[in-house]
């Protein structure tokens, strides 16, 4: 029981259930993870609102619903090798892991991934492992990858992740596109990737290179 409990089962009623999200397992990592842990501390009384909430260094945790769609169009059964490209506050790394085997997470900003680190730890979530660097590479050293979820929106289908996708139907989950963005799910049997088109979307823009914070 913690003292935002009520708001979370209101979120998962009226912002996600109610819009179509029906996994039950889905809804249940909803309920489960804490998302005020993940916002900054002046920020947690509105960590259950209908909308994203920045993060600091321009970016955002984004909006709860947005999440459970992207989760529940990755069709999780408990045992997939997930990457997320996007760490930002670990709240989807969050959802992600509560649902797989074990979930990599890149991000390029060092305070973000330094940050999202601890969050994790410190709650438990021990099957997610962050990892500084340039997304758009991917992780080739532990692909292949069930799973891959992009939270920051590349201008053009990402070449180097498409490769690093299980070959039997393994699934990547993308906002795409920099002005007007589509939310697609690619899914890969050898050669083949099937496009498949769910919402239109608002994302932070995937950007290249990881930059000096030392
Ligand atoms: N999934 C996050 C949402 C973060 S917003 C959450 O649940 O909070 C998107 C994140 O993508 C930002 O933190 C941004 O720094 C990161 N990002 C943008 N381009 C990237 C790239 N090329 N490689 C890795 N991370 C990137």
């Amino acid at each position: 029981m913690d003292l935002y409990e009520s708001k979370r089962k209101q979120m998962v009623e009226y912002q996600i259930k109610a819009r179509g999200i029906s996994s039950e397992k889905v809804l249940e990592a909803m309920m489960k993870v804490k998302r005020h842990l993940f916002v900054p501390p002046e920020k947690a009384l509105y960590a259950y609102e209908d909308r994203p909430l920045a993060i600091g260094h321009e970016q955002t945790i984004s909006q709860p619903y947005i999440v459970a769609l992207m989760t529940e169009a990755a069709s999780l059964t408990g045992s997939e090798k997930v990457l997320e490209i996007g760490t930002g506050s670990g709240y989807q790394c969050a959802v992600l892991s509560c649902l797989s085997g074990s979930v990599y997470s890149v991000e390029r900003i060092k305070p973000l991934a330094v940050r999202a680190g601890n969050t994790l730890s410190g709650n438990g979530f021990m099957n997610c492992e962050i990892i500084l660097g340039d997304g758009y590479n991917g992780l080739p050293d532990q692909a292949p990858f069930d799973v891959i979820m992009l939270t920051a929106s590349p201008p053009a289908m990402p070449e180097k992740l498409l490769k690093q996708l299980n070959d039997d139907g393994g699934r990547m989950i993308l906002p795409l596109g920099t002005v007007s963005q589509t939310l697609i799910k690619v899914t890969r049997y050898r050669s083949r990737f099937i496009r498949e088109d769910l919402a239109g979307v608002i994302f932070v823009p995937m950007v290249p290179g990881v930059p000096d914070y030392t």
